[in-house]
């Protein structure tokens, strides 16, 4: 757990440098990723008699979607691992989606974009990396599709691999196992959060901290937050996370607001006791462990199989306790700083699971919210273009959201 932990620490300890940077840079549209032409990928070698030994698998066999502008977005990672005898390189990825073998979307990524894609395991997951792999060593590709829908949701998603042994040039092309896109839609939930101006930082995106969090669960590589967001609440001038220096956790808009159950459902884990951190040293006020990484903490189960996972909630406020029945919009706590945070927010996803390391994410679309599009002006303030009422659709990374 170690080496998970390691990862929560670096996310939680990037939350406000994150949201900066946000404000510092042209928000990326991951939708502009253009289609680079993939080369022809049958095998070019001079001994085709021994071929490579690579193994390339999918992390997941069935994967759920997230939705966004009419368009799903597809979630995929591909473990690859070189078996061979000599360092390989990966030259290409084609990805496709289909609905009953019929092509919906095909979309090819070069080595250059490979590299914001892949990391090796145990690597820095956030940083690009050269996709080459020595002997004996593994790496995960991060993949996401972008589909329009006209009433069409893809069944199948398929990736074609080019890769090259270094010494020799040696070429092949593999078709790893098609992945399964779920048949149901994401469930719709309401907000966790309610009130005007609220920041959905780490949000689904293909580069979120929280996509490139991964952990374990009982041998099989997991990305337990791969849909979870931060929420934070700016000022109504859009420009600010806190008042006054920002040295307290009163300071912060986020601080205190009441945090909601988002459906009907049974309260199956209740932690609290754990002191809010203090702002102004950066540091956490417990040494943090397994117990209480997540802070004060509330999971409420909402369906079979599925839990709305409530983290870093102000110690002392949880208005809930352990099989208590909640209904959805009901106040369940208050917005806080405890665990492994160092800024308030709300840590909130829906999981398989009440633990969310032991646990599989789950996408989800909210019912109904207000977003805010927005560019930033030359002197990097928010300049909201236009402002739109959504139902039923995920939020993702970085949008400016009111419920
Ligand atoms: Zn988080």
């Amino acid at each position: 757990m170690k080496k998970t932990f390691n990862h929560i620490f670096k996310h939680i300890f990037n939350h406000i440098f994150l949201f900066f940077l946000m404000l510092n840079i042209s928000h990326i549209d991951i939708t502009n990723i253009a289609l680079a032409k993939t080369s022809s990928v049958e095998t070019t070698s001079s001994d085709s008699s021994i071929p490579l030994q690579i193994s390339i698998v999918p992390l997941e066999n069935t994967t759920s979607y997230f939705t966004q502008n009419k368009k799903i977005h597809i979630l995929s990672e591909y473990v690859v691992t070189n078996l061979d005898r000599k360092p390989i390189q990966i030259n290409s990825i084609t990805l496709s989606t289909t609905l009953k073998n019929k092509t919906l979307s095909k979309e090819g990524f070069n080595s250059d974009k490979i590299k914001s894609l892949f990391s090796l395991l145990g690597g820095d997951y956030l940083k690009d990396q050269n996709p080459a792999l020595n002997v004996g060593e593994s790496g995960i590709i991060f993949l996401e599709s972008i589909v329009s829908y006209e009433k069409q949701i893809p069944d199948k998603l398929h990736s074609i691999f080019s890769i090259t042994q270094n010494e020799t040039n040696k070429t092949i092309t593999i078709r790893p196992e098609s992945i399964s896109i779920s048949k149901s839609k994401p469930i719709t939930i309401s907000s966790p959060v309610k009130g005007k101006n609220w920041v959905s930082v780490n949000g689904p995106s293909n580069k979120s901290l929280h996509r490139r969090i991964i952990s374990t669960n009982n041998g099989k590589i997991t990305i337990p937050e791969k849909y979870a967001v931060d929420w934070v609440k700016i000022d109504d001038k859009r420009d600010n996370l806190y008042k006054n220096n920002g040295q307290t956790n009163d300071d912060f808009f986020s601080y205190g607001q009441e945090v909601m159950a988002v459906a009907d459902g049974k309260v199956v884990v209740v932690k609290n006791g754990i002191p809010d951190n203090d702002i102004s040293n950066e540091k956490v006020s417990t040494e943090i462990n397994q117990n209480n990484v997540s802070g004060n903490y509330i999971s409420i189960k909402i369906g079979k199989d599925l839990y709305a996972n409530y983290s870093h909630l102000r110690e002392g406020t949880l208005r809930v306790k352990m099989n208590d029945k909640v209904h959805k919009g009901q106040v369940i706590g208050l917005l806080g700083n405890s665990g492994n945070s160092t800024a308030p927010h709300l840590h909130f996803q829906l999981s398989s699971s009440s633990d969310i390391f032991n646990s599989k994410a789950i996408a989800y679309q909210i019912n109904k919210f207000i977003k805010h599009e927005y560019a930033l002006d030359v002197t990097k303030k928010v300049k909201v273009i236009s402002s739109n009422k959504i139902t039923k659709e995920s939020v993702v990374e970085n949008e400016i959201i009111d419920f």
